[in-house]
């Protein structure tokens, strides 16, 4: 069984949908996961902050917009009347459950009720049109099988437990069309997978069912080995193994929700990334492929503070990092790159939601620097450390830009630097330029 995702882009027109029919109807048993239509998930997020604020006209103005926009969606998308009907009513079932928010409390556990009607509404739309065009399908509810524990994370073995079940209670069907990025929590609640979650969705689906592939279907040929805003002239990568993208996922390239890795690597399923607009072109396949000894990719993470604390009490002493590692820890703030002297050590983060607590407290360890508006530029390949010459290449092709830290070792996959935003464009392109050319 194969699993299929297809992006909010890829379902985001009664056209595209369409396409997507096409695509997945071959007459293989598959799973596909969709996310919102373009924009849904966005427009929900809006409607709950006009609600939080009791602006409840405001609220209803937008739903009703909303409402309009999937009208002329199922306008377009089926053909006879019959379907436009039961369409129409499926539609306006949605709309009144929104707009029943508008008398009620508002809190999180609403706003998230109102988050997962993307999914909802994009999946019976599809599954809808799958009937009218005579296909085998179903839908397989997503708030039946997914769900996180107390801590947030999938509870894998509830999910497969009960995946199982769904997929036993409707045998013979050819085409099972599920929600990405809705889940239930431990309460028994509507929850979510995060913004972006639905790549997340497929792959613990995939890991779930063992399928032989996890496909996700976005609206760019594959990850490209730099990033094509900034650089003229990128290539898809066409493989690439799971370390290599998770780092590239992590540091920049949109294509791929990071959190989408684990569990495919986990169960040694290969991911491959394919273009709804051009079905045919290669795309990049993730797995655990041979050993390239190859630089594959470039990719850049934005916003980056960089923080140092220097302190004559670092040299020879113990516990020391983990005191500095404590206190980013009691922020409940992660780390991305460490680089370390005997008598300093340099952090960057990305959330800075708690930064003057935690520079306050890290003055009674050292002296303490803080760089704003930084990037990690994340150049990744296969590149263990006997494999000698890369570092030198890579160090090389920004000899002209002044870099604050640098990062290898901590994986034979990449190889980090943080430079200062305004170097941004001028780094990527001298790295495409002696990496890649
Ligand atoms: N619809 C959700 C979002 O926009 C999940 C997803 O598309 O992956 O974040
Ligand atoms: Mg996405």
């Amino acid at each position: 069984m194969k699993v299929l995702k297809f992006g909010g882009t890829s379902v985001g027109s009664a056209a595209r949908m369409k396409e997507v029919a096409k695509l997945i109807c071959d007459g293989q048993q598959k799973i596909v996961v969709l996310s919102a239509m373009s924009g849904t998930t966005n427009n929900l997020v809006e409607i709950s902050d006009y609600l939080y604020k009791n602006n409840l006209a405001g609220g209803l103005e937008r739903i009703n917009m909303l409402e309009q926009k999937y009208n002329d969606v199922i306008e377009e998308l089926y053909s006879t009347t019959e379907y436009k009907s039961q369409a129409g009513l499926l539609l306006k079932s949605h709309f009144d459950y929104l707009r029943s928010f508008s008398k009620s409390i508002f809190t999180l556990f609403e706003e998230k009720a109102i988050l997962a009607e993307g999914e909802l509404l994009s999946t019976a739309i599809f599954q809808l049109y799958l009937q009218e065009t005579g296909e085998n399908s179903v839908m397989l509810p997503a708030l039946e099988f997914m769900r996180i524990d107390k801590n947030g994370e999938p509870d894998t073995a509830y999910i497969a437990k009960n995946l199982a079940l769904q997929l036993e209670s409707m045998p013979d069907k050819m085409i099972y069309i599920t929600q990405g990025f809705i889940c239930k929590n431990i309460y028994g609640e509507i929850d979510n997978l995060q913004r972006g979650g639905s790549d997340y969705s497929a792959s613990l689906i995939g890991a779930a069912v063992l399928a032989d592939e996890i496909q996700i279907w976005t609206d760019i040929d594959g990850m490209h080995n730099n990033d094509p805003r900034f650089v003229e002239g990128t290539k898809p990568v066409p493989v690439l193994h799971f370390e290599e993208a998770a780092e590239l996922a992590y540091f920049g390239a949109k294509i791929l929700h990071p959190t989408c890795i684990l569990p495919a690597k986990l169960n040694n399923i290969p991911v491959r990334l394919l273009n709804t607009m051009d079905p045919t072109a290669a795309g990049t396949l993730i797995s655990t492929k041979k050993i390239s000894k190859k630089i594959e990719a470039v990719a850049a993470k934005d916003g980056i503070t960089a923080i140092k604390i220097k302190s004559g009490r670092m040299l020879l002493a113990h516990g020391f990092l983990r005191k500095v590692f404590e206190i980013f820890e009691s922020y409940q703030t992660p780390i991305d790159l460490v680089t370390t002297s005997e008598v300093g050590v340099s952090v960057s983060i990305d959330n800075v939601k708690r930064l003057d607590e935690i520079v306050n407290d890290l003055k009674k360890f050292g002296t303490v620097t803080v760089d704003k508006d930084m990037v990690i530029i994340c150049v990744v390949g296969d590149m263990p450390y006997e494999n000698i010459g890369f570092q030198a290449k890579v160090v090389n092709a920004l000899k002209d830009i002044p870099v604050r830290m640098v990062s290898y070792g901590g994986s034979n996959y990449n190889i980090s630097f943080l430079i200062k935003a305004e170097d941004k464009k001028r780094s990527l392109n001298a790295l495409s330029e002696a990496l890649f050319n």
